[in-house]
């Protein structure tokens, strides 16, 4: 078999194919998306044959799908990061006393830090709470391992199973010997067969939780003898333990392997819930005192501490709870190393060497706030919502995607953002509790099939005013550029019949809808400014593509004759292609000048950076002197 260097997520589609997956499915989210991404590849190339791949509307509608083809017999792969899988969690917890057919794994990518995320839930959590397996990679190569593994345990135990990477191991890469072409595994001749346990009744469901309890304690024992639960013992009579999950693991051995300590055992808990117990009792057995590295929450530490409560060991347990390990964000092998030293009690090497100034001084990357990318349509949106508003006392919800950057100055037009969809319905409580505010609530295309219908169709039934503002720039920019029921292009190569958002709204009942090009100022402000000043619920969508979708028009040029220096076209947009300059001594200087200057300064005038400029047009209007033209030469990277 050839050997591919792969990222881990294009591991876990090869390695999901490779145990025979038929129908995956899934919503994008950082740091999950590349999966289904590297299945749809292979698929459209010909090497993934008999597969079904798709981007769902949302989690839920992909787990519900992949349900109904497990039951008929298939193998079935469902992906998202971890708040996607709160929107499957309905599904999700009565699927477990249903039970499946075909192996059904759920891929959750969890985001410590977090990096991309609205939270730092863990999944680990979520899989007991709706009891089912969870198995923990500390590397691509084990989740590699993993999944097939993870597709037997599902279909011998009849339960669905979650393979939870985090960010670290969903993005980093190594070598992994992969076939050329992948063959889905056959249905049963049989396919689904009818049967009263499909049904979730009550009755049923009292059957079914007993049937969970009584499979947990042994999947908890088979969790013990695998392979994915190893403890390394150095030396003889070791008093001290190291426990780890995840990829805090690889820091752990890391920082081991430039350390000198005593004696120690080092177990790597691969399979979190049902916890193994008997595994861990025999690493426990001798032992005073034990350290656990783990992100997000403290799950093996609760382990940990009820299984020496319960067998009533002599052992002290250490982590997050007692503040011996980080209690948030990411672990690292510098942090893993100074708390082991101080665990230990033994100097830490390195630490000294770098606090003497030893083997170079680390470089901080400079920091950059988060910022919509020059040529942005939603740059346009929020600006002409803001001056369609003028200075009426308004609420302006946002939402998740890129668009929640509209919350930065100077555009500063989102109050709100808690999770995909919740914008529209945000925006409706203000209105209850302050009627006299204007109401807007801003969402994506791809979150406005995802999440947003039920908010429209609440809107429109309690008669909200409110004004909903859709940001359609044609993809799911956020997660990579991925297809939506608005584009019509699905990842079986085909072409359906996009959905038309403003039939979607004008079906639902809101009473006025209207559209504008977001790029042009004056008719985006017109737009917004009818819907606003409509009684009852109203919508306005605003087109224009993401930067990521089109060519890059000529960069616009600025009549330093004409500049004023007066910033107004920056303080309107903030677009990071716009920078003020001065045109007489050092260019660099002045570039440090305040770019919210006051008085009009000659000496100093805006420059457009054409390698970023998109040539969009928005700034043209913004200028009060006409200095801004538009069409010079086309940017030379893209030209
Ligand atoms: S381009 Fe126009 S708005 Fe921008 S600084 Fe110059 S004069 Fe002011
Ligand atoms: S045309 Fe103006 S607003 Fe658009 S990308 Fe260029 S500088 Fe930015």
């Amino acid at each position: 078999m050839p050997k591919k260097l792969l990222m881990g997520n294009a591991a876990f589609a090869h390695a999901a194919l490779a145990a025979g997956v038929r129908v995956v499915a899934g919503y994008p989210g950082t740091p999950s998306s590349e999966l289904v991404e590297t299945v749809a590849a292979l698929h459209a190339s010909g090497a993934a044959q008999d597969v079904h791949v798709e981007w769902s509307t949302n989690e839920k509608a992909a787990l519900e799908l992949l349900a109904g083809a497990s039951m008929a017999g298939a193998r079935c792969l469902f992906t998202c990061k971890q708040v996607g899988l709160n929107v499957a969690s309905d599904p999700l917890m009565s699927l477990n006393y249903v039970g499946i057919k075909g192996g059904l794994v759920l891929f959750v990518a969890d985001d410590p830090g977090p990096i991309s995320s609205q939270t730092e839930q863990d999944t680990r959590r979520f899989a007991s709470f709706a009891k089912v397996p969870v198995l923990d990679p500390s590397s691509p190569e084990e989740g590699f391992e993993m999944m097939g593994y993870a597709f037997e345990l599902s279909e011998r135990h009849g339960t669905p199973v979650i393979i939870r990477p985090t960010t670290r191991i969903n993005h980093a890469s190594a070598f992994f010997d992969v076939p050329d072409s992948y063959q889905a595994r056959a249905l049963p001749p049989e396919g689904f067969q009818r049967d009263s346990k499909w049904i979730i009744f009550p009755r049923r469901a009292y059957q079914a939780h007993g049937e969970i309890n009584e499979r947990l304690p042994r999947m908890a024992q088979e969790f013990s003898e695998t392979p994915f639960n190893p403890c390394e013992r150095t030396g003889d009579g070791a008093v001290r333990g190291i426990v780890a999950g995840g990829v805090s693991t690889a820091y752990v051995r890391d920082a081991l392997s430039s350390m000198e300590l005593p004696a120690y055992r080092f177990l790597h808990v691969g399979t979190p819930y049902p916890f193994p117990t008997a595994a861990v009792r025999d690493f426990l057995n001798g032992l005073d005192e034990v350290i656990v590295f783990e992100e997000l929450d403290h799950v093996l530490e609760d382990e940990l501490l009820k299984l020496a409560g319960a067998q009533h060991l002599d052992v002290r347990v250490h982590g997050k709870l007692d503040g011996t390990t980080l209690a948030r964000g990411e672990n690292s092998t510098e942090d893993c190393r100074a708390r082991l030293a101080s665990f230990f009690g033994v100097e830490d090497a390195a630490a000294a060497a770098a606090a003497a100034g030893e083997g170079g001084t680390a470089v901080e990357p400079p920091v950059r706030p988060p910022v919509l990318c020059a040529g942005c349509p939603h740059r346009g949106s929020f600006y002409a919502v803001k001056k369609a508003l003028h200075k009426q006392p308004a609420v302006l919800c946002g939402d998740i995607g890129c668009y929640t950057l509209g919350n930065a100055k100077p555009l500063d037009a989102i109050d709100t953002c808690l999770c995909m969809g919740a914008g529209l319905t945000m925006a409706q409580g203000f209105h209850v509790a302050e009627p006299g505010r204007k109401c807007v609530a801003f969402i994506g295309d791809s979150t406005f099939f995802a999440s947003g219908l039920t908010g429209v169709a609440n809107a429109v039934y309690n008669q909200h005013d409110v004004t909903f503002v859709v940001l359609d720039n044609s993809t799911t920019a956020m997660t990579g550029s991925q297809p939506h029921p608005g584009t019509g292009a699905t990842l079986m190569g085909g072409q359906s019949a996009p959905l038309d958002i403003e039939a979607v709204l004008s079906a639902l009942g809101v009473g006025l809808v209207v559209k504008a090009n977001a790029f042009d100022v004056d008719e985006a402000v017109s737009a917004a400014a009818t819907a606003i000043d409509f009684a009852g619920p109203s919508a306005v969508i605003f087109t224009g593509p993401c930067i990521q979708l089109v060519r890059p028009d000529a960069s616009v040029t600025v009549d330093e004759q004409a500049c004023t220096g007066c910033s107004a076209c920056i303080k309107a947009l903030g677009c990071p292609a716009m920078s003020m300059t001065s045109v007489q001594g050092d260019p660099d200087e002045a570039q440090d000048a305040a770019p919210d200057e006051q008085v009009r300064n000659v000496a100093r005038v805006m420059r457009v950076d054409a390698s970023l400029c998109t040539g969009c047009r928005l700034c043209t209007s913004t200028c009060p002197f006409g200095a801004i033209k538009k069409g010079g030469a086309p940017c030379s990277t893209c030209s």
